[in-house]
């Protein structure tokens, strides 16, 4: 029976915790109200959370004429680690519990010799550790552009020319972090999240817009994520049965082809052109192009225009299948929403252009590492500055 309570206790401190992430700041009569527990059983929670330094006060208020101590996530305490993998580069991103991103940075990198990319991806996170030396980690995830077999740890993405890749296990044998404090997934699946989080509506498509085209699926406010935790590799759906340009995944004809960057940025200006350039990042080479658009540029409007309507053509394929409230456009499709994003219809289903960028999946990988906490709050340590009894917010009495 112990421990059954004890887990008990531990899903009252996740749910306080999400609680006040959700609707934070609150006092202790709210969080009992939203939480559906009682005030006496809130109160040695919030304090083991308080002595975990997850939530802190944060002023008072005044309900029915009494007043109650406000009670907040606080900011910083525990930080969770996205890095994410692209053709060429490398990025990583801290955000912490509330989900505000502390850090983000961006390595050149021969990605295609994985061994290469694991030492980088190491130093990337060793540097990382050291730029929030005060708070507590959650731990690392590893965004991929490709299939993510999070059971084994690897990786295999074609655009990276990658074959089951032991990521996990290479960053925990260059870091010495442990391999439950590592994972990775799918960088559209994480980048989902990372969208869902900041409007978690049932029903979500994201569908980044980069060399690789996939899709993170969200049904009933869960990732889909098939039977082989392949699905989303819409980038593959065979939408061009005549097209004669041949696929990283081997086949013709697939949306990729069609949509993907590289296609888009080929129909945009001949090879030599600064938007190739591989020294520019992907942000840069998007207002070069945002700028000949504006001027009229017939090159780049026929691409816009072109991949506007392949877009459309993919789109209403997901709209029809998964009937979401919400279809999310990533990265260049979003860089250059006026021509890509704006002229979308499909039905009632609302189409926006993310804000998250080029750096959605990194954010989304942070997201999850952090997630661990959210999930499970007892994994933070007591402080040794904590008090001793859980009388800390029994003083609050609203
Ligand atoms: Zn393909």
């Amino acid at each position: 029976m112990q421990a059954q309570t004890e887990g008990r206790r531990e899903v009252n401190l996740a749910l306080l915790l999400r609680t006040l992430r959700a609707r934070g700041p609150l006092s202790r009569a709210q969080l009992a109200a939203r939480s559906g527990l009682s005030k006496a059983t809130v109160s040695p929670l919030l304090a083991a959370l308080e002595h975990r330094g997850l939530v802190e006060r944060a002023g008072t208020t005044t309900t029915q004429g009494r007043p109650g101590q406000l009670v907040r996530l606080r900011p910083g305490a525990v930080c969770g680690i996205g890095l994410d993998v692209h053709p060429g580069h490398l990025g990583a991103t801290i955000t912490d519990l509330t989900g505000a991103v502390h850090l983000r940075r961006r390595a050149d990198c021969d990605t295609s010799v994985p061994e290469h990319a694991l030492d980088r991806l190491a130093d990337l996170t060793r540097r990382a550790l050291e730029d929030v030396p005060d708070a507590d980690w959650a731990g690392v995830t590893v965004a991929v552009p490709g299939r993510a077999d999070r059971a084994t740890g690897t990786a295999t993405a074609d655009r990276l020319r990658w074959r089951e890749v032991a990521v996990v296990d290479g960053l925990a044998a260059r870091t010495g972090l442990p391999l439950s404090r590592l994972d990775l997934d799918n960088e559209a699946n994480l980048a989902a999240c990372a969208e869902h989080d900041s409007d978690p509506v049932d029903h979500l498509v994201y569908l980044n817009g980069d060399r690789t085209v996939a899709a993170g699926v969200i049904v009933n406010g869960a990732l889909a994520r098939g039977a082989d935790n392949h699905a989303g590799e819409v980038g593959h759906m065979v939408l061009d049965p005549l097209g004669s340009t041949s696929c990283a995944c081997g086949r013709r004809g697939c949306w990729e082809t069609q949509i993907g960057l590289d296609a888009f940025l080929h129909a945009c200006a001949p090879r030599h052109d600064q938007v190739h350039d591989p020294e520019l990042a992907p942000g840069e080479r998007m207002t070069i192009l945002r700028t000949r658009a504006e001027r009229g540029d017939a090159r780049t409007l026929d691409a816009l225009h072109r991949t506007a309507d392949a877009l459309a053509a993919g789109l209403s394929v997901l709209a029809a299948l998964l009937n979401p409230q919400k279809i999310v456009l990533g990265g260049y499709f979003a860089a250059l929403q006026d021509w890509l994003v704006a002229p979308q219809r499909h039905g009632r289903t609302a189409i926006t252009a993310s804000t998250l960028g080029f750096t959605a999946g990194g954010k989304g990988a942070a997201l999850a590492a952090v997630r661990r906490v959210l999930d499970d709050p007892t994994v933070v340590p007591v402080k040794a500055s904590a008090p001793k009894t859980g009388g800390s917010h029994e003083g609050a009495s609203a």
